[in-house]
């Protein structure tokens, strides 16, 4: 696989209420993708990102873990964020590493004590994020009243996106209120009305929508996007979007929008002014997740800055550990690559010592990027 340019690079998480559809959106992600061609259902055990038996066993994510995927043009890597209540310092570990995020809500329920904390999390570490509301297809599904909780409780800007297409067990799809096409003639009226409540929403954020308002009576989908996009990576408005992943409605346009609103490595700040995120600046990774194998122990880390190749001997708090492959891992396999730079997220195998928390950096160059760490949870997977 070739290195894309940063600016076509997505790390984004999934952050959710156990139970809201966080593993079935990340499925179909990676089904509609094209990574994987086999649809694991969450019940019958073959989930791929799952790649642990007690996860499996338990049917719920309890360890991280980083896959990568293609889609229009870009590479979208999903580090998996565990819902579950006990596990928020797992949550947070994988929060340092990523760009952005979709927060994924159950239609029904709207937002759930979980989902508060996992937000205010996210809040914390300053991730940009957008909204899937799920399961629209459930009985007493309501995108409104969802909608409604995430504005008392999250969020006091959410920018509605898209209208749905019937409602509950006849919920079909979206139409796409910023580029709407093949609207059905029953929700023309409709999608024009929320069009217009999105367009005075975002001119009430947004400088530039606001003079197009003001000077035309509407807003372009041109300057909605861009807005849209702005608003997000600010934190001042929320893109919300909805869909039924169990049944592949609304994965599409949630790709889209992840490509269109969510930041690449380049958009957010340096995680040091010294180490810039340019591969010709010197290596700092920082290793947030470690693996024990059938073939041996697989460090996940993420590179700031610099380049990391096969082969090259790295400090790690002073020891040197030479890195033997660089591995990119997908859905269903692993490929081997040469190198990985700034922004990229990967597994390597070599370091015999690497701790999650610890700083890869070049040995002449040695940096920390976060403090000393003294747990180190190797996580076993047979
Ligand atoms: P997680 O705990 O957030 O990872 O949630 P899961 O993806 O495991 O989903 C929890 C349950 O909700 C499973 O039984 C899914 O099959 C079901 N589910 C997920 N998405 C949808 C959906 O769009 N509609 C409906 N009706 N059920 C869904």
């Amino acid at each position: 696989m070739r290195t894309p340019i940063l600016a076509t690079v997505r790390n984004l998480g999934i952050l959710a209420h156990v139970d809201a559809g966080k593993t079935t959106v990340t499925e179909r992600i990676l089904h509609r993708t094209g990574t994987t061609h086999k649809t694991g259902e969450v019940h019958d055990g073959t989930t791929v990102t799952d790649f642990d038996p007690q996860e499996r066993d338990r049917g719920i994510t309890i360890f991280a873990a980083a896959v990568s995927c293609t889609w229009d043009g870009h590479r979208l890597t999903l580090i998996d964020t565990p819902g579950h209540v006990d596990f928020t310092a797992e949550v947070e570990r994988s929060l340092r590493v990523l760009d952005g995020a979709v927060a994924v809500f159950d239609a029904v329920a709207g937002v759930e004590p979980q989902s508060e904390t996992v937000w205010r999390q996210a809040d914390r570490y300053g991730v940009p994020r957008i909204a899937f509301v799920n399961k629209l297809d459930r009985a007493g599904a309501d995108l409104d009243a969802a909608v409604a909780s995430i504005r008392a409780r999250l969020h006091p800007a959410p920018l509605v996106v898209q209208l749905p297409i019937g409602r509950e067990d006849g919920f079909t799809g979206v139409v796409d209120l910023v580029r709407p096409r093949d609207v059905p003639d029953d929700l023309v009226a409709e999608a024009r009305r929320r069009r217009r409540v999105l367009e005075e929403a975002v001119a009430e954020l947004h400088p530039v929508a606001l003079d197009e308002f003001c000077a035309t009576g509407t807003v372009s989908a041109e300057t909605l996007e861009k807005a849209l996009r702005e608003l997000t990576l600010s934190g001042a408005g929320l893109v919300v979007l909805c869909g039924a992943a169990y049944r592949d409605r609304g994965i599409e346009p949630l790709l889209d929008a992840v490509v269109a609103y969510l930041p690449s490595p380049a958009d957010v700040p340096p995680v040091r002014p010294d180490r810039p995120a340019d591969p010709a600046a010197p290596l700092a990774a920082l290793v947030f997740k470690v693996v024990s194998t059938a073939t041996g122990r697989l460090t996940y880390l993420r590179v700031y800055s610099g380049t990391l190749r096969k082969g090259d001997q790295v400090a790690d708090a002073g020891r040197v550990e030479r890195i033997a492959r660089v591995l990119r891992v997908q859905a269903d396999r692993q490929s081997e690559v040469d190198s990985a730079v700034a922004g990229d997220i990967v597994a390597v195998a070599g370091p015999k010592a690497a701790r999650v928390g610890a700083t890869l950096c070049a040995p002449g160059a040695p940096v920390l990027l976060e403090p000393p760490v003294t747990a180190d949870p190797v996580v076993s997977v047979a």
